[in-house]
C-alpha cells in the first residue's frame, strides 16, 4: 500500500483527527514484476545464442579454421544460432507490434479452408521430414470476419508446435467446424502431451514445459503468447486440452458476428 496521511483540524485549528488514504498498489507492483521478468527473460534468451556464436567464431579464428571438418561443424553451429536469434527477434517484434495500443486488425471475410490449405502447404515438408501425417478436416466454405494474415499466424504457430511436439509416425489434424453461433478452429496432435499442472501456463511468454526440447525444435517460448494475443484481438477464445503421452488439442473459438 501507498499511505498518505493528513491532519483534520477543527475551526479553531485544533486537531480533530487524521485522514489516512490507503492506495492499493498490489496490481501495479505485479505489472512491474511482469515487466522486469520479461526484460530478464529477453536478455537471457538473447545472450545464449550470442555467447555461442562469439565462442565458436573465436575458436575458428584461433586455428580451427585450418581443420576442414571442425570448420564446417562450427560454422554450422554459428549458422543455427544466428537463425535462432533471427526467429527470436522476429517473434519479439511481432509480440511488441500486436501489443501496441494502436494495433488494429484488418477485418475482411475469410474463408477458413483457404487459410488451412495455405498453412498445410507451408508445413507439409516439415511434417514429412518427421514422418508425421498432416491432415485437414473442413466442412466446406465456412467464412468468418477476420484478419487473414493473423489467422494464418495463429494456425502456423499451433500447427508448427503440433509437429514439433509429436514423435515420428504421429498424426496432426487441422479441423474447421461451424456451429450455430460460432466457428471452431482446431489443431490436434498425437504427440507428447502436456501435464495438467503445466497446462495453464503454456500461453505465458517464455514459458516452456521442457526448455531443452523447445530449444532443440527451434522454439522461442513466444509462439503461444502470440497466438493468445491474436485470438483475443479477434474476440476469439483459445483453449487447450491435453493428456501426457497421448496428445494435445488447441481450439480457437470465433464468434459469428455477422449472420
Ligand atoms: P515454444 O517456442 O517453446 O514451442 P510456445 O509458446 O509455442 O513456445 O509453447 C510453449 C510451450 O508449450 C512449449 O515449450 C511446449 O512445452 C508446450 N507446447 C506447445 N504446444 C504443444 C503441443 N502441441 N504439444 C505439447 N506441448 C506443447
Amino acid at each position: 500500500y501507498d499511505v498518505y496521511g493528513a491532519p483534520v483540524l477543527t475551526k479553531s485549528a485544533r486537531l480533530r483527527g487524521v485522514t489516512i488514504v490507503l492506495h492499493d498498489v498490489t496490481e501495479q507492483k505485479k505489472l512491474e514484476q511482469v515487466r522486469k521478468d520479461f526484460v530478464a527473460n529477453v536478455s537471457h534468451e538473447l545472450k545464449t545464442p550470442v555467447t555461442s556464436i562469439k565462442g565458436f567464431a573465436e575458436t575458428l579464428l584461433d586455428g580451427a579454421l585450418q581443420e576442414a571438418q571442425l570448420a564446417e561443424q562450427f560454422t554450422e553451429i554459428i549458422w543455427k544460432e544466428s537463425d535462432r536469434l533471427q526467429t527470436l527477434i522476429a517473434d519479439l517484434l511481432e509480440l511488441s507490434h500486436i501489443e501496441h495500443a494502436h494495433f488494429a486488425l484488418k477485418l475482411t471475410p475469410v474463408v477458413l479452408a483457404d487459410i488451412v490449405d495455405e498453412v498445410k502447404t507451408l508445413l507439409l515438408a516439415k511434417a514429412e521430414e518427421k514422418d508425421i501425417h498432416l491432415s485437414v478436416v473442413t466442412d466446406g466454405d465456412t467464412t468468418i470476419e477476420a484478419d487473414p494474415q493473423r489467422v494464418k499466424q495463429i494456425l502456423l504457430n499451433l500447427t508448427s508446435n503440433a509437429i514439433a511436439y509429436t514423435q515420428p509416425g504421429g498424426q496432426v489434424t487441422m479441423t474447421i467446424q461451424e456451429k450455430e453461433d460460432h466457428v471452431l478452429l482446431q489443431v490436434a496432435d498425437t504427440g507428447i502431451g502436456i501435464a495438467a499442472e503445466n497446462l495453464a501456463r503454456v500461453f505465458e511468454r517464455f514459458y516452456r514445459v521442457d526448455r531443452d526440447r523447445s530449444r532443440h525444435s527451434g522454439g522461442t517460448g513466444l509462439g503461444l503468447a502470440i497466438v493468445k494475443h491474436l485470438a483475443e484481438a479477434h474476440q476469439a477464445k483459445i483453449a487447450v486440452e491435453s493428456m501426457l503421452g497421448k496428445g494435445s488439442t488447441f481450439t480457437v473459438t470465433f464468434l459469428k458476428k455477422h449472420r
